[in-house]
């Protein structure tokens, strides 16, 4: 039997891409020789022309499912949708606005032929991206990666090949707030990178502003590492060492006689801890909104229509047998 390469792309509002995407798809389809391909779009809620276009293709192309969900639920979800439906012996997860160039999957699934189970892009250049996107991305995986246990491999996106028993694990962790590059890291394998020069987007928009960017930090840092909580009780231990000094030197001072009233170290004191006590709840807070979030339970994505998702397996161009 020739085994099957799924490939996931998440998709908000790329009308502009789409048309590309597929023209470059098709062509990597003519170098892939021995696999049959499926393609699972998962539609992000666009407000565009996107799920029109997405359906045009599925009506042509039965190999082409689309996961269509009932709000934009955000980029990590919609590659978790996608992983979760692809049925392929190996998986491939790229962005569709081609940042991510198909034709790079060749060399990834001879990667997989040598053995990996996961094969993952790192990005050489970065075109098209501001100094700004490229400096804070290296301070923040340079300190994801002193903070947690768990390496995450600089310079690389979500882009990405996984083999069966890769997604198998990957589709076992349940946790609600989800940091793909993380996440696989932690389940382990023979995990290889693949260097690339990542062009710029063809056409739109970033779907990542800043605001986005440094949720999506915070949730890399607060998924993979304690050490935030911990920081606050050395905080706790340090600024009481510097109290219990301090009330050393109040008493010393009472008793020789220095009674002036301290305005200066009572508001330095008061704004100090205050300040320490603020920062630590904050923390407890990150935490505990995730906690809280784990608690509802509720499901990752709603799924509001699918197209061509039945149990037969379709991997080629052919018309639906029906
Ligand atoms: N995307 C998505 N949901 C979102 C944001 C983005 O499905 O809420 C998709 C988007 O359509 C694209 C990919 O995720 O295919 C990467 O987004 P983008 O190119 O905007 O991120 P960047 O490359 O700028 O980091
Ligand atoms: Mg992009």
């Amino acid at each position: 039997m020739r085994k099957v390469l799924s490939i996931v792309l998440p998709i908000y509002n790329e009308e502009k891409c789409i048309d590309a995407l597929w023209e470059r798809l098709r062509l990597l389809k003519q170098r892939i020789d021995g696999y049959g391909i499926e393609f699972i779009m998962v539609n992000d809620g666009s407000s565009d022309r996107s799920l029109t276009m997405m359906k045009g293709i599925a009506e042509r192309h039965h190999n082409v499912k689309i996961l269509s969900f009932s709000r934009n639920f955000g980029h990590q979800v919609a590659l978790s949708a996608g992983l979760e439906h692809a049925r392929g012996d190996v998986v491939v997860v790229m962005d569709a606005d081609l940042q991510d160039p198909p034709e790079l999957i060749v060399d990834m699934l001879s990667k997989y032929q040598e053995g990996y189970d996961i094969v993952y892009a790192v990005r050489r250049e970065r075109r098209g991206e501001t100094s700004f996107k490229r400096k804070s991305a290296s301070w923040f995986y340079k300190t994801l990666n002193r903070l947690s246990s768990t390496p995450i491999p600089q310079n690389t996106g979500d882009f990405r090949l996984l083999s069966r028993r890769a997604v198998d694990a990957f589709n076992r962790l349940g946790e609600k707030d989800r940091f793909l590059r993380g996440m696989l890291s932690w389940i382990g394998f023979n995990q290889v990178g693949i260097e690339y020069d990542r062009p710029p987007r063809i056409a739109g928009e970033t779907k990542y502003p800043l605001k986005k960017m440094l949720l999506f930090a915070l949730d890399g840092i607060v998924s993979f590492s304690n050490l935030p909580l911990r920081l606050a009780t050395w905080l706790g231990f340090f600024t009481s060492f510097l109290a219990l000094l301090y009330i050393v030197v109040v008493l010393i001072k009472k008793f020789l006689g220095y009674t002036l009233p301290g305005y200066a170290s009572i508001m330095v004191s008061i704004l100090f801890l205050g300040g320490v006590q603020l920062i630590t709840i904050g923390i407890l807070g990150e935490y505990i909104s995730r906690i809280y979030n784990e608690a509802k339970g509720r499901p990752l994505y709603i799924i509001e229509e699918t197209v061509n998702c039945n149990d037969y397996q379709h991997t080629e161009d052919e018309p639906q047998s029906t």
